[in-house]
């Protein structure tokens, strides 16, 4: 009976796994914006069975478990979600490592289908895949229109803007001394490449985030150092051009970048996903100012234009696109008080406007959600000249700075954060930011436990962005 047994598991197993249906569901936004903390908060909520009122299949009574396992394709790096707990529950509690390349896990869920209520079906299962990767990969798709020459005037165009006078001249000198026409030689590509990858960081962190591919100059993923990523922008000559030239050395990586970079992540792992959600650091561009929340409307319009279907975006064409839900999520909400998450998220729709209406247009349906994958703060009131104020509660985290205070990251505070404004077409009235008291605070020190023994996550609206995203596969 044993070997009976053994034999029919085996047959259920090979059975299921032809069966088991299996969402992949992306994680992206760009640096910092949250996919880190979004994923492992997702995969610990699934495995404790977290605090998610608004999530259908717990909320009804029909979630039965949830485990990890191995994800199918082994080239693929793991995400690290022990490693990450494992900072998050630490004494002092820190925040994970940020996303730097993609990675993948995939997590089974076990639930009674709602059918099985009316006698259709009994237990089911969902292999969930999560796939993290950089926003910024996402920017690199009009490359793939763009010959060396195209891309290179517009690169070289906007380096020589006064604007960018600080951050590219370094990179201006590095070219204006080098003749394109001479010898290719790696030593001059590696050269250029880093001044202009110089140039690129730098820009970066003056706040730009729209004009910036090619996206792994940004974060290499594995790539770092490889020749794919050893070119730069060069003005076109106009002399004839020589195949053993530095210029044809440089246009050559470019096509190879776009041919075996940016062409493999979208056909292999982009045009494979079946939902998306896109992480915005909506309040830290507020805090910065309206040039930031401009910048910030381009690149996501530039995310969005991968979400574009066939006709309307003939650079997917090659690729079959199928997500049919896309969301769009303001993270850090816990740095605002909860009277103003609405208004977060009308800011965000506010954003992604023209650009969603379009992804809907190709028959992707979006939301737009306030959510904080993790609360670092609470709330209380203090009372200020006779009037009552709400505050947030929480450790600013070392070394940030407000009101000539610099905190020492073991402080607890009681802030006034500051409120949004009610109307999202009235964001920057005289131009000037919205007056957030906006400051980084440190994971929470002391979390609950269930009762299991295993901590809770306090969150914010994380249970909705779990119910759009894949509350429907559940039913
Ligand atoms: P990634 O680069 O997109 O992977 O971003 P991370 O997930 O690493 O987040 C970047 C930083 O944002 C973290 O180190 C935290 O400081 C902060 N952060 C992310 N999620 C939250 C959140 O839910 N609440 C708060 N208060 N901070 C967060």
């Amino acid at each position: 009976t044993d070997e009976l047994g053994i034999a029919l598991s085996n047959l259920a197993d090979s059975a299921t796994g032809i069966l088991t249906p299996t969402l992949r569901l992306g994680v992206t936004g760009l640096s910092r914006a949250g996919k880190t903390m979004f994923i492992t908060s997702l995969i610990h909520n699934l495995l404790t069975q977290g605090r998610l009122p608004g999530f259908s299949p717990l909320a009804e009574g029909r979630f039965i478990g949830a485990k990890l396992a191995d994800y199918p394709d082994a080239t693929i790096p793991r995400f690290a979600y022990e490693q990450h707990m494992a900072a998050l529950t630490g004494r002092p509690a820190t925040w994970p490592e940020s996303t730097r390349r993609i990675s993948q896990l995939r997590i089974v869920l076990k639930f009674q289908s709602a059918k099985w209520w009316a006698g259709f079906s009994g237990p089911a299962t969902l292999n969930l895949d999560i796939v993290d990767y950089p926003g910024e990969w996402l920017l690199d798709l009009p490359l793939l229109g763009k010959s060396f020459a195209e891309w290179s005037a517009e690169a070289l165009e906007r380096a020589r803007q006064p604007g960018h006078a600080d951050e590219a001249a370094t990179f201006l000198t590095e070219l204006d001394s080098t003749d394109v026409l001479k010898d290719a030689s790696d030593l001059s590509a590696e050269h250029l490449a880093s001044a202009f990858t110089t140039y690129l960081r730098r820009s970066r962190e003056h706040g730009a985030l729209s004009t910036l591919p090619p996206g792994r100059f940004l974060l290499p993923g594995d790539l770092e150092g490889s020749p794919a990523l050893t070119f730069a922008p060069l003005p076109r000559p106009n002399q004839p051009i020589r195949g053993n030239s530095l210029y044809a050395m440089l246009e050559n990586r470019y096509e190879a970048y776009k041919a075996q970079v940016i062409r493999p992540f979208f056909r292999d792992h982009f045009a494979r996903l079946d939902r998306q959600v896109v992480l915005v650091d909506t309040l830290r561009a507020l805090n910065t100012g309206p040039a930031a929340v401009a910048d910030l409307e381009t690149a996501l319009t530039s995310v969005l234009a991968c979400f574009r279907q066939g006709e309307a975006n003939p650079l997917l064409r090659p690729f079959s696109r199928r997500i049919d839900r896309i969301l769009f999520a303001a993270t850090k909400a816990d740095h605002v008080h909860h009277t103003s998450h609405d208004r977060l998220e009308a800011i965000l729709n506010r954003l992604v406007g023209n650009a969603s209406k379009r992804a809907r247009f190709a028959g992707a349906e979006t939301k737009s959600l306030a959510i904080a994958a993790i609360r670092a703060t609470s709330e209380g009131t203090i009372r200020e000249q006779g009037e009552t104020l709400p505050t947030l509660i929480g450790t600013p985290q070392a070394g940030e700075e407000l009101d000539g205070t610099t905190y020492d990251g073991k402080t607890e505070i009681a802030l006034f954060p500051g409120d949004l404004p009610e109307r999202p077409d009235s964001l920057f009235e005289n131009g000037q930011p919205v007056a957030l008291n906006f400051l980084r605070f440190t994971p929470p020190q002391k979390l609950e436990t269930n009762a299991d023994g295993e901590v809770v996550l306090p969150h914010i609206r994380f249970d909705r962005a779990l119910d759009y995203l894949i509350g429907d596969w559940m039913a």
